[in-house]
């Protein structure tokens, strides 16, 4: 999925799931959705998030392969345990929101993620297009969703 649409589903995901997480500041709560819905590209050296995290995104996207660990649920887990060992269980909650938000996007193209790596080569890939019509409605239908949170 292309950026917006990652940040699209992290919102998507916040709004669906803030309700159930209590015990801190929600707007940092959903900032840490954002970081998290848009964190793994750090992997590809064209991404946004690669570029903007400046001298750590050039190290990491030179030694780790796209869609590779930074694409594992084991790296969303590990640092859901980082953040509660150094942080706490909420704000945790919300970076393993959004790096889910982000493995979910990248499940339905047809590049697939590797969810268990390095443990299993296994794929799961679905039929959406990165910058298909398919992408297109899914950031209009979660857009949708958006809206409709306000009312
Ligand atoms: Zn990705």
């Amino acid at each position: 999925m292309l950026f917006h649409t990652h940040l699209m589903i992290g919102l998507v995901f916040f709004l669906l799931l803030k309700d159930y997480f209590t015990g801190g500041n929600e707007i940092l709560f959903l900032a840490l959705v954002l970081l998290g819905s848009i964190f793994p590209d750090i992997d590809d050296g064209k991404s946004k998030m690669k570029k903007a995290s400046g001298i750590i995104g050039s190290i990491i996207s030179y030694l780790f392969k796209h869609r590779g660990i930074f694409h594992s649920i084991f790296m969303g887990l590990g640092l859901f345990v980082l953040f509660i060992v150094f942080w706490n269980s909420y704000y945790a909650f919300a970076i393993l929101i959004g790096y889910s938000s982000h493995l979910f996007g990248d499940i339905i193209t047809p590049m697939g993620l590797k969810l268990f790596y390095p443990l299993s080569d296994f794929k799961i890939r679905g039929p959406i297009r990165v910058g298909g019509l398919g992408e297109w409605v899914i950031l209009f239908g979660m857009g949708l969703v958006v809206l409709k949170s306000f009312f």
